[in-house]
Order: C-alpha cells, then structure tokens, then sequence
C-alpha cells in the first residue's frame, strides 16, 4: 500500500498500541501525511518512521485511528475485508454453546478485527451495524463477504446508534441484500424458540449477550418464584420457566418488548398461570411490591446500560445501587439475586462494590455464588479492555 497516508506518532505515544491496543487517541498523533479521506487506510509509524499497524484514520472522532492489522505486509483490499468476515464467521462453528442456538453474533468489532462492525445472525436473516466510517467505506464488500460466508435469505441493516454521529455518519437502515425478513423472525436459542423483531427491535432485536447467561441463571430457578426486571422479550423467564421455575413476573416499561414477551412464553408452552406480564417503570414497580410486602425467591435484573460513557459513572453508580437495594428487599431470606450491568465503563470490580453498599444499606448479607460475562460469541480481547462490557453476578441475599 504505497500510496497510503502515514500517521506520525508523538514520541512516547506508541506504547498502548505495542501492547496491541487497537485505538489512536487524537492526542497520540504528532502529524499525519497525505490527505485521507474519512475511513480511508493510513500506516500508522512511531516517532522515528518505525511501522506499527495499518489503521483507518477519521479525524471527526476522539478516536482517530482504528487498527485494521498489525502486519506491515498486509494489502488492506477486498480479498483482506472477505478473509477477515470468513474467519470470524468460521470461528463461531466450534463454540458449544451455539450448537442448539441459529442466533449469534458473528462479527464483534475489534474482538474480530474489523473494529467498528457488528454482525448478528437471526436464522436465515443478518443484520448489520456500522459504528464507523473506515466500515462506512467498505460496507459493500463486507456484505459481499456476508452473503459469500453464509448464504443468508436477508441482510438487513441497523445502524441507529447515536455513536455514529461521532464518525460524522447519519443514521442508517434497511435491506442490504436479498429478502426483507418478515415482522418477527422465528428464532431458537438453546432448545427455546423466540420471535425477534428486526427492523424495529432493541439493539439488532435480542440480547445475544446474555445466552449463556439465561442458562447460567435458569439452572438455579427450579420451583422459585422469579421476579424478571428488565425483561425485554423474556430471554430469561422462558430459560427460567423452562427449567422449572414455579412462577415469573416480568417487568418492562416498553410495550413492544412485553408484546414479544408474552410471544415468546406462550411459544415455548409456558401456561398463562405461571407469568404475570406488568408494564411499567421497575422502580415504581419495584417499590410497590416492597409497600405491599410482597416477596421473591428470586430477582433477575439486568437493567439498560446506566453508564453511557466514563463521565457518567458517578450517576450509573446510583442508579445500579437503587435497583440492586430494591432488589435485596424484594427477596425472602436465602434468595438469589442475578444482577447485570451492561456498561462498559464499570468493571466487575466496580460492580462488586456497587452490590456491597446496596447490602449495606438493604441490611442483607450477600455471597457471590457466580460471576458472569458475556456470550462466547462476544469475544474478550485482553489486549483490548473495552470489549468486555457486560459484568453480572449470582448472588444468594441471606
Ligand atoms: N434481560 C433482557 C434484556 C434487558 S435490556 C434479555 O435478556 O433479553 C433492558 C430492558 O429494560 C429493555 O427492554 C428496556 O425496555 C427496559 N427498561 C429500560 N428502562 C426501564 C425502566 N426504568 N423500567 C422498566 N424497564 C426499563
């Protein structure tokens, strides 16, 4: 690539990115050389002109640079964007826990290499999310690349996140190839059937990243009565139910979400007798149960990310402590609280303590009898921090 723009590092400021850290803060860049468009490929040099990575440069976001290969012989062309979507979507084959599931994340950003693209399989159906310009730039080869590896009926795209206003991006949406899924695309997630609604669901319409976890957490439910907060379409009541829990009661404050819910339940032969469905905000739910006095063997809660960025961890903290204390109180003595937190900002250590001072201040002594992550399928880079951001604990409330 020798027509490629170079990015000059400051001195000192190659270090993350020799750890193999993928980001280039705008503050780590002495000069760049050549005149890259937004998205386009830049070889990214320390201080002297020694080779460090291949990087897509956009100089709109804090972000300037996302690190595409570390290997200076590498051509950043199509046959590159076809290998690299290959291999991530030939890597999900041999991960057991799919293996009863045709829903998963088959591209996860950085973890994959492609920093910036997300790729969910529903069934015969893809959708798609674009977080950047360098992937902006590319996405017609990527697509190529999808309908090559995979086969789908449907590649259908999702990028509305708010992020991309960042990359200097509208938000974007729509059929990228073949068929339009339908209203609800039926789904199987470990022996479970679920309706996802693509076009207009949350996120790219199911949280993939708490399979493992809905298992995790069904296998303590038998013969409890779950109390389901934040249930979204009902992964974990169906899981919970399913393994034999005697009774759940979802809470959501989005209709569209119970809708699926009641969906899914009823799917999955799950008599009405066992689940009551409330529409509502959880903690005025929340607190009416614990003014009635009412109690649980069991609170699920996996709220919304609270955290949205580092600036607002102070404001996640209190909000992750007011659920969590609600939550202790909902619970008899000797209960389990399964407890999650989406945002990245707030690492399990940190979430540990946010569940300590809820103690405290519920009164209620808590062991942690598990500690989770995210799905297999949203793969960790240790190099890499940021790519783990989902934390939860399974804790008995004595
Ligand atoms: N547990 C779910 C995912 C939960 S996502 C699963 O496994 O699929 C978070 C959910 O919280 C969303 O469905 C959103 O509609 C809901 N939500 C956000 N704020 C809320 C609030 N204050 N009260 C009730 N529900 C809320």
């Amino acid at each position: 690539m020798a027509d490629a723009s170079t990015i000059w590092l400051v001195k000192g400021r190659d270090r993350s990115l020799r750890r193999r850290h993928p980001w280039i803060y705008s503050g780590a860049i002495a000069r760049v050389e050549g005149n890259p468009a937004r998205g386009e490929v830049a070889r990214v040099v320390d201080h002297e002109g020694a080779f460090l990575a291949w990087a897509y440069h956009n100089n709109r976001s804090q972000i300037h640079a996302r690190v595409l290969d570390w290997d200076e012989d590498a051509s950043i062309d199509e046959a590159w964007w076809l290998a690299r979507v290959k291999e991530a979507v030939e890597r999900r084959r041999d991960l057991p826990s799919l293996r009863s599931s045709d829903v998963c994340r088959l591209v996860y950003s950085e973890s994959d290499g492609i920093p910036g693209l997300i790729v969910d399989r529903y069934g015969d159906y893809l959708v798609v999310q674009v977080h950047t310009a360098g992937v902006e730039r590319v996405k017609d080869v990527i697509v190529a690349a999808l309908v090559a590896a995979v086969s789908p009926k449907g590649v259908f795209e999702r990028s509305d996140q708010e992020t991309r206003k960042i990359e200097g991006l509208e938000a974007a949406g729509g059929l990228l190839a073949g068929e339009a899924p339908p209203e609800r695309v039926d789904v199987s997630e470990g022996g479970y059937r679920f309706a996802v609604d693509i076009k207009t669901g949350q996120k790219t319409g199911f949280y993939i990243d708490q399979r493992d976890n809905r298992r995790y957490v069904a296998e303590y439910a038998q013969g409890r009565d779950v109390l389901d907060l934040f249930s979204y379409s009902g992964g974990f009541s169906v899981y919970a139910l399913g393994a034999g829990a005697r009774h759940s009661t979802l809470v959501d404050s989005s209709y569209g979400a119970l809708g699926l819910a009641e969906r899914n339940l009823a799917a999955n032969g799950v008599d009405e007798s066992r689940v009551e469905i409330i529409h509502g905000n959880v903690s005025e739910v929340a607190r009416s149960y614990r003014d009635e006095g009412r109690l649980f063997d069991m609170v699920i809660a996996d709220p919304p990310k609270f955290a949205q960025a580092r600036a607002h961890i102070e404001k996640a903290e209190r909000a992750y402590k007011d659920v969590n204390l609600l939550g202790m109180k909902l619970l008899k003595p000797g209960g389990l609280l399964a407890t999650f937190s989406c945002s990245g900002a707030m690492d399990i250590e940190h979430f540990s303590k946010v569940i300590t001072w809820a103690s405290v201040d519920a009164e209620r002594q808590v062991q942690i009898l598990q500690r989770l992550s995210q799905s297999a399928d949203h793969p960790v880079m240790p190099s890499f921090p940021e790519s783990e951001y989902l934390k939860g604990l399974i804790c008995r409330v004595l």
